[in-house]
């Protein structure tokens, strides 16, 4: 009988409460069903349990008629399934720490003007020992495509399996030749370029007649500046990520922005973003290997959603990478992040009167 059966939430799914909504969040098809708190407990309470016990607690003919409708309603939507045997299906672990990756991303801001080699050499060497992946490179000078060989030449020697551009406009740097410097370097996946006279975004493809093309990589054209990394730290609802299960078990512990991460500045100045005042040396002096025990310096890396103002009792807590470079007051490091004008409370983007 179908009551005897045990009711198993989808491992692709998740179920967040927030202060006026709950949500359940399909990051299989990136779907999200806003609920109401009861179904959100419902769900607590039937996840890996018989339904005949949930059921039997209904005092009433309507709570059972809502009970059977909801069930109906996640079983149909395959947010759900119902099983015979309970112990074939263990929750997934929520473990994400990567104790291999001591590093996960570096930004480094590069005045062309201010370059020194051998300090970028020296730099390259400790994230190679750190085992960083993600790089993003922010240009300060102009697209020089000589200067940037070398610099990507260098970065290629080391565990970067991530490379991005942001870089600000300008006429002479066409769209044909960011192409082509795109097609011949492997490693480089995106190129963001600011103050550009529109949006648009380009693909770079590989097109070989008789084969699948192949994306090499993407072109970003901003119609905004980028203000020396003033633009970063903007979180809006095209932001939120529903699609990663891995981060959203991240955010519960971890900062989604700054957690493994280190900064650069142009005068190599060491930071955890180029946007928060703290320095903690300067690649000429030290090295960014003795930086990581610092636990001042890492003290970011552990700012979780549930634990900032606000976000706390966001439904999107675990959907959003968060910013600790601007936020609502700078005398408190667990402070909302003032570019997101999100009101968890109305359910509103204040900023654009939108409700989603
Ligand atoms: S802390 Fe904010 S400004 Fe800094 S990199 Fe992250 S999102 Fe950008
Ligand atoms: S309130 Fe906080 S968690 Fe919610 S969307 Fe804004 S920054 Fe993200």
């Amino acid at each position: 009988m179908k009551s005897e059966l045990f009711f198993i939430l989808s491992s692709s799914c998740k179920v967040v409460k927030g202060y006026s909504r709950s949500v359940i969040i399909d990051y299989l098809r990136g779907n999200l069903y806003f609920i109401s708190h009861q179904y959100h407990d419902l769900i607590e309470k039937l996840d890996r349990n018989q339904i005949v016990k949930i059921a039997n607690d209904l005092e009433d003919e309507e709570s059972i008629v809502y009970f059977n409708d909801f069930l109906s309603f996640v079983l149909e939507n395959e947010l759900a399934f119902l099983v015979k045997d309970v112990e074939l299906y263990p929750k997934v672990s929520e473990e994400v720490d990567d104790d291999f990756t001591l590093l996960q991303d570096v930004i480094i801001e590069i005045d062309e003007n201010l370059f020194n080699k051998n300090h970028f050499v020296a730099l390259c060497h400790d994230l190679t020992t750190l085992h960083c992946k993600d790089f993003q490179i922010r240009l300060l000078s102009s697209f020089n495509t000589e200067f940037l060989n070398e610099i990507i030449l260098l970065i290629n020697e080391t565990n970067c399996n991530y490379l991005e551009i942001h870089c600000s406009y300008n006429e002479e740097t066409t769209r044909e030749s960011l192409d082509k410097f795109i097609e011949e370097h492997c490693i480089l996946s995106r190129i963001f370029i600011y103050d550009a006279p529109n949006i648009s975004k380009h693909e770079v493809v590989n097109e070989i007649q008789g084969h699948y093309p192949i994306s090499l990589g993407e072109i970003m054209y901003i119609n905004y500046s980028f203000d020396n990394g003033n633009c970063c730290g903007i979180i809006n609802y095209e932001s939120l990520n529903f699609t990663s299960f891995y981060m959203h078990n991240k955010l519960k512990s971890k900062n989604g922005c700054l957690d493994k991460k280190i900064s650069i500045d142009r005068y190599g100045n060491i930071k955890n973003c180029p946007s928060i005042k703290n320095e903690y040396g300067n690649i000429q002096n030290d090295s960014i290997i003795e930086v990581l025990k610092n636990d001042l310096f890492t003290k970011y890396w552990n700012i979780n959603k549930d634990q900032i103002t606000t976000c706390k009792v966001c439904e999107f807590r675990y959907n959003c990478t968060d910013c600790r470079a601007f936020v609502e007051d700078s005398n408190d490091i667990y402070s909302k992040p003032s570019k997101c004008s999100y009101n968890p409370i109305t359910c509103i983007w204040e900023d654009e009167a939108v409700i989603n």
